[in-house]
């Protein structure tokens, strides 16, 4: 029995640099603390208490994993990043807690004339001041938890991380004395229905709509979308005002775009229109926008559902959801498939009527679209066996989703290990700066192989015979 538990045990990752029996005390003094009524703790205050078991004290990087592995379990909050990394909230609750000083209904707004109007003016505008914001903490049943100013900038801090505060795209560095912040859980002016989507705009609008498998969009889901749109582009204002509204945004975009995004039950719908017409809409712009749009509602699914424990891969969220484009049709929208309208110049919609997909291909990045000159014959003998570059290899990788790019990949010789590595440390990246990493990855271990990478092995394991003027894209 004793056997198996070791052989259990030395098949954890963990196995020989955490000792989990000598975590016990520090264990036991944080939760003499949380009966102490002690919340959030500075890194120091923890450092101190573990020394007080002497011998039996863990030493820095101990105490490092001991933090991180305590936070994987829900036990306490810590974040090892800048700005976040000197306080530990050992009594997690204090943070739903503290989230009530500004995320709360009418009804429990407190009694106090100025405070009742700091959260009044929240929920009209969507917006809350640095000052006003420590104004509500100074409330005694907030002051216990946040006692001096550091501990209130690093909860200030830690909300901006969870996306709960956004810092606005269109006030950064404008006053750097009273900072604001939005809080788009807290706008409770729905939507204006004859603007989000605005109709009478026929040749000069695009659409885009994501729906999501499964059931309707949680509303942790939505802010976290909407707040990562806010920090990318800036918000439009109309007479003084941000509009800003109960799960919906307008937002300004480069080059007289405008971006409306708005959630309705289980779909995300975005609205691009330009002030002039199509024509003077760009197209980089456009595939731009879908795809921050795209990974960013990516990395919130997998936000997401690693917060609630089950952890998906990055190629996994992409079938959660369906993507398609749109045009205005009468006083409809008409939509397509992204992968549709890839294939096609023309369609004919439900209603009969039939549109060209030439704007609405201005959503994607669609690097093979041109077509090689009559009689093209492919890359000559000299192109195949030269080394490609990373241009070529950024290019090459581009044409694939990530899912086909995974067979290409263990088909230029790669393990599956090799790639599953790189997916997990450039998540962040999105799927196409993945595939780039992995094929440069590819150039660099040809060498250790005492192989020169050449056009000619990218060429080949593309396979089948269709594919001849695929590298021709590569090339130019
Ligand atoms: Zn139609
Ligand atoms: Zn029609
Ligand atoms: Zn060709």
């Amino acid at each position: 029995m004793t056997d198996q538990i070791v052989i259990f045990a030395m098949k954890q990752s963990t196995w020989g640099q955490r000792r989990p029996m000598q975590w016990v005390p520090l264990e036991l003094q944080l939760s003499n603390m949380r009966m102490r009524k002690h919340n959030i703790l500075t890194k120091d205050d923890i450092s101190k208490v573990n020394k007080l078991n002497e011998d039996l004290a863990l030493n820095e990087s101990q105490l490092e994993d001991f933090l991180n592995v305590q936070h994987s379990l829900g036990k306490l909050i810590y974040y090892p990043l800048p700005l976040l990394d000197n306080f530990v909230i050992i009594y997690p609750p204090a943070l739903v807690n503290i989230l009530r000083s500004f995320v709360t209904c009418t009804q429990f707004f407190p009694e106090k004339e100025n405070l009742k109007s700091i959260l009044h003016n929240l929920t009209v505008t969507g917006k809350i001041y640095k000052t006003d914001l420590f104004k509500l903490w100074n409330q005694d049943q907030f002051q216990q938890y946040m006692p001096n100013d550091a501990t209130k900038e690093f909860i200030v801090q830690l909300l901006i991380h969870l996306d709960i505060l956004i810092i606005p795209k269109t006030f950064k560095h404008t006053d750097c004395s009273n900072e604001l912040y939005l809080v788009p859980c807290m706008i409770k002016e729905s939507r204006p229905v004859n603007v989000f989507p605005v109709y009478n705009q026929g040749d000069k609008t695009i659409f885009l709509r994501y729906s999501l498998i499964s059931g309707s969009i949680p509303s942790a889901l939505t802010y976290k979308v909407i707040g990562a749109v806010l920090s990318v582009w800036p918000l439009k204002e109309e007479n003084d005002r941000p509009c800003l509204y109960h799960k919906a945004a307008v937002l300004n975009v480069v080059e007289d775009n405008e971006l409306r995004v708005w959630v309705d039950n289980n779909q995300i719908l975005v609205q691009m229109t330009n002030a002039q017409s199509l024509q003077d809409m760009s197209k980089d712009v456009a595939a731009s926008i879908q795809e921050c749009l795209t990974w960013n509602l990516e990395s919130c699914i997998e936000f997401y559902s690693s917060s609630f424990g089950r952890k998906i891969k990055l190629t996994d969220v992409s079938k959660l959801y369906s993507l398609e484009v749109g045009i205005p049709h009468h006083t409809d929208v008409c939509f397509i498939s992204v992968t549709k309208v890839k294939d096609t110049d023309t369609w004919v919609c439900k209603q009969g009527c039939e549109h060209s997909t030439r704007y609405l291909r201005y959503w994607i990045f669609n690097r093979s679209q041109d077509k090689c000159e009559a009689g093209c014959t492919g890359l000559s003998k000299d192109e195949l066996e030269s080394e490609p570059n990373e241009k070529h290899l950024v290019r090459l990788g581009s044409t694939f989703g990530i899912e086909k790019f995974k067979d290409y990949y263990s088909k230029l010789g790669m393990d599956a290990t090799t790639f599953e590595n790189i997916e997990y440390d450039f998540k962040t990246h999105g799927s196409q700066g993945i595939i780039s990493v992995a094929m440069i990855k590819w150039k660099t271990s040809q060498p250790l192989a005492n192989k020169t990478p050449t056009m000619n092995d990218l060429f080949n394991a593309l396979g089948d015979s269709d594919t001849t003027h695929r590298m021709c894209k590569v090339r130019i």
